[in-house]
């Protein structure tokens, strides 16, 4: 297997699969970057498998299709398995991501949110007969379903069509209704292990920064290694994020500046560490209290001013000159 760690859950799909007793729905649940996803794309393969193999065999059609859609996720080549539907208007819409697999689809965020338009197209999906026994339906970053997707999605989770296998990914159970976990079976993941985390780092063969490979290894997630594409910039940010009050404003812009560069996604995975890292200044009572209230205020805020189109440049600029104090 390529998912690295959480022997708990694993061994306990294991055996939902091998004891006939596969939920209609998962839920999994646990912080960026730990893995959820590449383990729902094992279990997927495995619910496929022509060999009846927990997690596949590796060897069959089946098995080798869904291989071949996971390593392209993996590279980024999603592109190419896009698809779109097009409406009255002669407008395309994104709906979901089907490799050569005709029974597993996965379903990301289109921009900043699943729309209801991706969840009805999935419908339509699931509403097919599988050509196998299963047909397996990941969404991935489902807590970014809005509320009128969560409330179509739950009125298929109510009455899942035979043979469909829902898995939804999520970093909280917050961010899902309550309805809706209610039909899931929820799996909850934990922070990898530094050795873990290690294995992974070294395994990619590209050179990461140290201050990433320490803070991916303290964190237990590898959602660092989005970031490390972009290689020296990232690490030399974090590293002048370790102290703050000493910034001075000539590296206040030009940490801004690298931030504005860095990809959307990228963006989001940074503020993420940047909260994470301030938490854990707190704890250590290197910065204060007020500092730490009104640098999380305005991380939250960039949050979700990203998504409405702020300039990147300049909220990164008031968080560092709060942070400087
Ligand atoms: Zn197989």
């Amino acid at each position: 297997m390529l998912t690295v760690g959480h022997g708990r859950q694993k061994r306990f799909l294991e055996k939902s699969h091998l004891q006939g007793r596969v939920a209609s729905a998962y839920a999994f649940i646990g912080r960026e970057g730990i893995g959820k996803k590449l383990l729902a794309l094992e279990f997927a393969r495995g619910l496929l498998c022509k060999n009846y193999q927990p997690f596949g065999c590796g060897e069959c059609k089946s098995c080798r299709l869904v291989d071949n859609f996971i390593k392209s996720l993996r590279e980024g080549e999603t592109d190419k398995f896009a698809y779109h539907t097009t409406d009255e208007g002669g407008k395309k819409h994104f709906a979901f991501l089907i490799g050569e697999h005709p029974d597993l689809i996965l379903v990301p965020p289109d921009g900043n949110q699943i729309k209801i338009d991706q969840i009805r197209e999935l419908q339509e999906y699931v509403a097919l007969k599988p050509t196998g026994r299963h047909k397996v339906v990941i969404i991935d970053d489902a807590g970014k379903m809005n509320p009128q997707a969560q409330n179509a999605l739950l009125k298929t989770l109510e009455e899942p069509p035979p043979g469909v296998v829902f898995i939804l990914i999520a970093t909280n159970r917050g961010e899902l209704l309550p309805t809706i976990l209610s039909r899931c079976q929820i799996i909850e993941f934990q922070p990898l292990k530094g050795e873990e985390v290690e294995e992974v780092l070294t395994s990619v063969g590209r050179d990461i920064p140290q201050t990433l490979r320490e803070l991916a290894k303290s964190k237990g997630s590898l959602a660092v290694l989005r970031l490390t594409e972009e290689g020296e910039a990232v690490g030399e940010m974090l590293a002048l994020l370790g102290d703050p009050k000493t910034l001075t404003y000539g590296e206040i812009i030009d940490l801004s500046e690298e931030f504005e560069k860095l990809p959307t996604e990228g963006r989001e995975t940074f503020l993420n560490l940047l909260e994470e890292l301030l938490t854990d200044k707190l704890l250590r009572g290197e910065i204060d209290t007020k500092t730490f209230e009104s640098a999380s205020r305005y991380i939250s805020e960039t949050k979700r001013g990203l998504k409405r189109g702020i300039k990147p440049k300049l909220a990164m600029e008031n968080i560092l000159l709060t942070l400087k104090g």
